[in-house]
Parts: C-alpha cells; sequence; structure tokens
C-alpha cells in the first residue's frame, strides 16, 4: 500500500495521510486534490510512504496527484523549519507561503507555464519607435523599454498596458522578438559600472564579501544613512550574476521597491528582475513565483512574504533595512523574514547581507560578539556630504503654538526664503489627535478596541487605526451635550493646517498611510519632492525610511518625547533608530543639512548620543540595560497570546496553559497579564511570557507545551504561540 503525506491549510499541526497507488517518492513536493471532510481540498504532497498509524477504514483515496510544478526540496526543508520553529501548523505554513493560485483545484493554465520574457530580434532593433504612426502607441512604448532596458516579460508589459501582452505576440509574428529561452544565458552585459569611483569604505566592504563568497556567513553591513550601501549591494550581485547565480532582496516596505528596482533594473538592464509583493494580483504573483521556480528570474525583490520564493540558483540574500519591524509578521506564521533568511543562507551555504545605519540590537550583538561578521561604512559616500548638525528645542522654555515652536517657525521661513525643502516629521507612535470634551473630558474611543478613535479633519470622520471602524464626526459629546469638542494632540492634518496658515506662500505636502492609499500615489509623491515642486513635507514614519532626498535641507521633529518613557522595553531602540533615519534624510549632498529636535528632556542620554550621530555608544548603553534586566539579546522569549469575548475567558486560558507547562531549568514562566492593546476588534487579549537564556532550551520548552496546549478543550479562545516577539 503506498500512502502520501499531505499538507492541507488546515489548524491542525499534521500531516495528512491518503491512499495514492500510483504515487512514487519523486512526487513529494507535488500538489494534490484529497478529499478532505465534505469537500476537496489542495494540498502539497510532503512524504510517500508504506506505512501509517491511520486505521484502513478510516483511510481515504487521493483523487489527483498534480504533476505540474513540484516544491523543490530545499523549499519543504524551509517551510519545515518555519513551523517547528515558530510552532505553527505545517498545512497552514507551506499553504501560506505559495501563491494563492497554487491552492486553486483546477490545474494551472498552460500559458502560466509558457515563456514569457522577449528580447529584441536583430530586426526589432532597427526598429526606431518614433518611426511609428502615432496609432501604436503600446507599441512605440514596448520598443522603447526593450531598446532601454533589453528585456520584458508579461507583468512588465501589463504595467504598459493591458492590451501589451498580446501586442507583444504581434511583434513576435512581426519577426521583431524573440521569446528569451528558459535556460539560462549570461547576459549580454553585467556592467558592474559605477560612473563614480568606490569609497575606500565601499572597496574593502565589497572585497571582504567577495573573498567569501562561496559560504554562508551573515554580514552585517552597518553603514551611516548615505555612505553607499546600495552601492555595495549592486556590486555583490553583479559578482554572482557573473557566476549565473540568483540574488534575493528583502526591502521592509512596499514603497520602498519601486526606487531599489529602478536602481538595479538600469544597473542590469538585461537581466530578468522581478517584485514580489502584496500588491499583486494572484497572477502575477503566480508568474513570478514560476520565473523564480524555474531559475529565470536572477534578481528576486520583495517584501517579506519573497523570502518563500522557489530559488534553484540562489547565490546571495541581501536584507535591507533589517531593523525594519515590517520584516517580523504580526499574525499567522509571525515569522521574522530577516531570521528566516538567515536560516535560509545557511541552508544553502551562501552569503546574506544585513544592511542598516541603525542595526536592530539583536544583530548588533551578534556583530559585536562575531556571530555576524561586521562591515562598517561610517563617511558619506557623497563628496562634501556631512551629517547634519542636530539641536533641541526645549519646550520648556519655548512654548507651542499649534505644536510648533518659535525657533522652528522661524528655520522653515530660512529655508522658505533659501528656496530649499525641508520636513516636518512626526512621531505619531501613542500621540495623534483625538477628539475631546472639555466640558466632561470625554474621549472618543473604538467600540470594539482599547484605542482612541483619531480625528481626520479633512475627512469630517473619526478612525481607528487598529481595526477601521470609522464613523462621523460629532457635533456634540455623546455624553454632556457641549458643542466644544477639541481635537487635542497634533497629528499630519492639523500640522499641516497650522503650516498652511503660517506660511501661506508654500508649498505643503503631507505624506502618511492616507495620502498614498492608491497604487502610484507614492511614485507621484517621490516625484514631486524630487522635481523641486513641493517647499514643506510633513509626515511620519514612511517619510523615514531609506529615501534619498537630495534637496531636503531642515528637519524639524515634533513628538519625539512619546516615546521615551513607553512600557514597551524596545521603544527608546526604535525611537533612536527612527530619529537617526529621519535625520539621515538631509544633508545628502553639498547642501548642507539641520536637524531640530522639539523636546522637554533635551539631556536625555538618547539625545545626546544623537547628537553625536553616536549609533555604537547608545547601542552599548542599551544592551548594558538590558543584560541587566536580562532582555533580548540576552534572552530569548515566546509569548503565549490568547484571545476571547471575555477577558475572564483569555485569563483562564492561559492558567490552564501555565498549569500544562512542566517547571524546566532555565525557563521562566510570567503570570497572564492583559496586552497592551487590551481589546481588538471586540476581542479582549491577554498574554503570557516565556524566558529563557538559552534558545535551545526555549525550543524544547515550546515543543513540550505545544504538543499539550493543542489538547486544552476551547471553544471561545483563540490562541498563538509568537516566537521572538516584537510587540507586546
Ligand atoms: P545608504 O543606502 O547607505 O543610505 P545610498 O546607497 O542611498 O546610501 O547612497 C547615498 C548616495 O551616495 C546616493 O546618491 C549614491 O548615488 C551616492 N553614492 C554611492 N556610492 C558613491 C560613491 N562611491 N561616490 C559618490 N557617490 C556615491
Ligand atoms: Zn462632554
Ligand atoms: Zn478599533
Amino acid at each position: 500500500m503506498v500512502v502520501i503525506r499531505v499538507a492541507l491549510d488546515v489548524p491542525i499541526d499534521t500531516l495528512f495521510d491518503y491512499i495514492a497507488p500510483d504515487a512514487v517518492l519523486q512526487d513529494v513536493g507535488f500538489r494534490v486534490r484529497v478529499p478532505f471532510g465534505k469537500r476537496f481540498m489542495i494540498g502539497i504532497i510532503m512524504a510517500v510512504s508504506h506505512d501509517t498509524q491511520i486505521s484502513s477504514d478510516k483511510l481515504k483515496q487521493a483523487e489527483t496527484i498534480l504533476r505540474d510544478i513540484a516544491l523543490p526540496p530545499v523549499l519543504i526543508d524551509l517551510f519545515e523549519f518555519c513551523s517547528r520553529y515558530y510552532h505553527y501548523p505545517i498545512g497552514m505554513v507551506v499553504m501560506n507561503g505559495l501563491p494563492s493560485r497554487m491552492r486553486n483545484v483546477r490545474p494551472l493554465a498552460r500559458s502560466s507555464h509558457k515563456l514569457s520574457l522577449f528580447r529584441l530580434t536583430d530586426l526589432g532593433r532597427t526598429i526606431a519607435p518614433s518611426s511609428l504612426s502615432a496609432r501604436y502607441k503600446v507599441k512605440q512604448r514596448l520598443l522603447t523599454w526593450l531598446n532601454e532596458v533589453g528585456t520584458i516579460n508579461q507583468i512588465e508589459a501589463r504595467k504598459i498596458s493591458p492590451r501589451a501582452p498580446k501586442i507583444l505576440q504581434e511583434m513576435q509574428t512581426q519577426g521583431w522578438l524573440k521569446p528569451v529561452s528558459g535556460t539560462w544565458e549570461p547576459p549580454l552585459e553585467i556592467s558592474p559600472f559605477c560612473a563614480v569611483p568606490l569609497t575606500t569604505e565601499q572597496t574593502i566592504a565589497i572585497s571582504a564579501i567577495q573573498t567569501e563568497i562561496n559560504q554562508f556567513n551573515t554580514w552585517l553591513l552597518h553603514g551611516i544613512t548615505g555612505s553607499g550601501k546600495t552601492e555595495v549591494y549592486l556590486q555583490v550581485t553583479s559578482l554572482l550574476l557573473a557566476r549565473g547565480k540568483q540574488v534575493l532582496i528583502l526591502v521592509p516596505e512596499i514603497n520602498l521597491t519601486p526606487q531599489l528596482e529602478a536602481i538595479f533594473r538600469s544597473r542590469f538592464p538585461s537581466t530578468c528582475l522581478i517584485s514580489l509583493h502584496s500588491k499583486l494580483t494572484p497572477s502575477e504573483r503566480m508568474e513570478g513565483w514560476l520565473q523564480s521556480q524555474r531559475g529565470e528570474a536572477s534578481i528576486v525583490l520583495g517584501t517579506r512574504l519573497a523570502i518563500f520564493t522557489p530559488l534553484p540558483k540562489l547565490g546571495l540574500i541581501i536584507v535591507d533595512e533589517e531593523h525594519d519591524q515590517s520584516f517580523k509578521q504580526q499574525d499567522g506564521l509571525r515569522y521574522s523574514a530577516r531570521d528566516v533568511a538567515i536560516f535560509r543562507a545557511k541552508q544553502a551555504n551562501i552569503p546574506i547581507i544585513l544592511g542598516s545605519a541603525t542595526p536592530s540590537l539583536e544583530s548588533y550583538h551578534n556583530a559585536i560578539t562575531g556571530r555576524f561578521r561586521l562591515l562598517r561604512m561610517s563617511t558619506r559616500a557623497v563628496k562634501n556630504a556631512v551629517l547634519p548638525p542636530i539641536h533641541y528645542i526645549d519646550t520648556r522654555t519655548h512654548p507651542l503654538t499649534e505644536g510648533l515652536s518659535e525657533p522652528l517657525l522661524t528655520a522653515l521661513d530660512n529655508c522658505l526664503n533659501l528656496q530649499r525643502q525641508s520636513m516636518v516629521f512626526i512621531n505619531r507612535r501613542g500621540y495623534a489627535p483625538v477628539l475631546l470634551c472639555k466640558s466632561c473630558a470625554w474621549l472618543a474611543s473604538c467600540p470594539r478596541c482599547a484605542s482612541r478613535l483619531v480625528v481626520h479633519l479633512k475627512q469630517k470622520a473619526l478612525c481607528c487605526h487598529y481595526c477601521g471602524h470609522n464613523e462621523a464626526l460629532p457635533l456634540a459629546c455623546p455624553q454632556c451635550g457641549d458643542q466644544d469638542l477639541m481635537p487635542f494632540g497634533h497629528g499630519t492634518q492639523r500640522i499641516e493646517t497650522a503650516l498652511e496658515r503660517f506660511f501661506p506662500n508654500a508649498r505643503i505636502l503631507r505624506v502618511d498611510r492616507d495620502t498614498i492609499r492608491r497604487k502610484g500615489d507614492w511614485q507621484t509623491i517621490l516625484d514631486t519632492i524630487h522635481d523641486r515642486k513641493v517647499d514643506i513635507l510633513v509626515g511620519t514614519q514612511l517619510l523615514a525610511k531609506g529615501h534619498n532626498f537630495p534637496h531636503l535641507s531642515l528637519v524639524g521633529v515634533l513628538n519625539a518625547d512619546a516615546s521615551l518613557y513607553s512600557t514597551d522595553f524596545r521603544a527608546e531602540e526604535r525611537l533612536f533608530a527612527q530619529l537617526m533615519q529621519v535625520a539621515g534624510r538631509t544633508g545628502r549632498t553639498e547642501i548642507a543639512g539641520e536637524v531640530l529636535i522639539q523636546t522637554e528632556f533635551p539631556d536625555h542620554p538618547l539625545y545626546g548620543a544623537l547628537r553625536q550621530h553616536d549609533y555604537d555608544a547608545y547601542a552599548r548603553l542599551l544592551l548594558k540595560e538590558r543584560e541587566i534586566t536580562l532582555f533580548p539579546p540576552f534572552s530569548y522569549q515566546a509569548l503565549l497570546n490568547a484571545e476571547a469575548p471575555e477577558m475572564t475567558m483569555a485569563l483562564a486560558f492561559l492558567n490552564d496553559a501555565n498549569a500544562l507547562a512542566k517547571p524546566m531549568n532555565s525557563i521562566e514562566i510570567f503570570d497572564p497579564v492583559p496586552a497592551q492593546m487590551t481589546r481588538l476588534k471586540g476581542l479582549e487579549r491577554a498574554h503570557l511570557l516565556v524566558q529563557s537564556p538559552s534558545r535551545k532550551r526555549l525550543q524544547f520548552f515550546l515543543s513540550e507545551w505545544y504538543t499539550k496546549l493543542r489538547q486544552i478543550p476551547n471553544r471561545k479562545v483563540r490562541w498563538a504561540l509568537d516566537v521572538d516577539p516584537l510587540e507586546f
């Protein structure tokens, strides 16, 4: 009897056995259609065996094995590692790591198997786009693209026009195009070309990695903002492309992908590059996945989910802005794409580069203790560009009008007079404009979450930033009827309005989640900034990340203090990183920059280190504190989260869980407590923290505990383990 073990997308941590008389060992990794309950599901064959624990009367037969595309064994290993390490059902790990298209019962359309990368023929090269009549706009644009970039795939074509894929076929019939074959061809010109000579620090970093290019190493590229980390990525990438390898690049923000994509495309014009992120349609994602799996895509650029892309010729992983929290998924499989990337690099025995101006304390600790290899770049790459001086405006002596102090307003005014760009950055963590009744102190709060509703003046609405709840601004206080309702606190909209009043002639642009809703918004904003069509930018953390704003010469920071005295032990680390990053947006060219920070605590050690641009000093200070308090990286943590309609239920579950835990050496279990967000989307939330000085011990404990937790009967409580949690 032949039995297959199948991974299915169901919340039960096991593989499911089915009889499959025609299955052979080579079927591991193929999709299979099997009956499950009253329906059919698509799963992945994880093993083929001759025995089973299931009694023969319960064993069902698999319906069809779909032998179209197979998951490579290394990807299966990767999924198994994630399931084991994060204690999450294997079937859900596998099925959620794959494009949703693969879960469709119908076989994948033939067309998505077809090769979709095109290149100009000799004939095609002789045709000037401008020689075509204006009726052939799409054709013109495709030709222009092909002349500039070298190749085009169907995803790229569809971005030019929905009709483009069809027109590509037409051009092929005309003999202008030929499909690029599926086997890898050396790109025509791999140019590690860089118009400027490398800096000494770049050269050192690149040659260090180059000498060990064929083996696993975690390189921490700690380079200040503007030190030219991107150039290091490009140079090392070109080394691997020349060897026919694939390169995976992870970025934290979907908004950072187009910029980096453009840089890589222009440097490697004839290389097949695909970008993978959550805004792709299911078929685009499937297409990108297949191109990677077939080894056609040489560069894969994407957000965290891209870590699960099959890459048979993987030769290098780059994680840009490695400190960024968005590498960690906060629901479902709570994985850290950075950590999984390190596992994957080790598995493939290839180098991985973690880049940041402000590494996470975990990575920094690993680097100074020798587990990671540290590469430093401490000067700016552009000639004459220096880090901006940082000054503090003491808000105890400089009162605020509408959140803005006199010295900051003067500095903004000076910038305007000199026709230079400035930016007002608002640290919004825990400090958004809320609606307050002045007579009875009523505060608008979310009916479903333990959060205040945020005032959106322009839309005349109150919104919950956790669950999305939305309601109209009330005209009077629902508690006392008073009509004197006041927005309290300073959000981006309110600061924007205030700035408009102070500087009626300035061109002001607000950048936050609300202004970049639609696809393309972000690019428009970047263009506006680069074309100097804006004088003052107002925005949140979105503006702090990785962007290059060459004309920016002043940064004002509001509300920074809000994170200084937080209960979250990582709040200071984050604030410091964020302010270093914001400060890094300015002074990138010969135009000198300046940073002004409004604060009540100018003497705080964080601000002292920031003034010196001294990441190391502050990181070491924070590490000392963590060592004394035994917080990560000096311990390893796991959080058992529980959600229920009532807090007592969540706590009761956690107490049961606590009772089931076997006391173990060097494992510390804390009491259950309500979560920081005690209510979310109508559910009460609590958690229980487990901590250990040894990752191995913690994993050992969790494995045993997890098996028992799964047996606690509970209907109303939803629970999940979060290993290496970042949010509490
Ligand atoms: P980072 O990512 O380290 O903050 P970037 O890679 O964005 O820095 O580089 C900052 C700026 O320096 C960019 O405008 C880039 O073109 C420029 N640059 C990079 N390397 C060099 C170099 N060797 N010489 C001159 N300019 C450089
Ligand atoms: Zn009131
Ligand atoms: Zn809410």
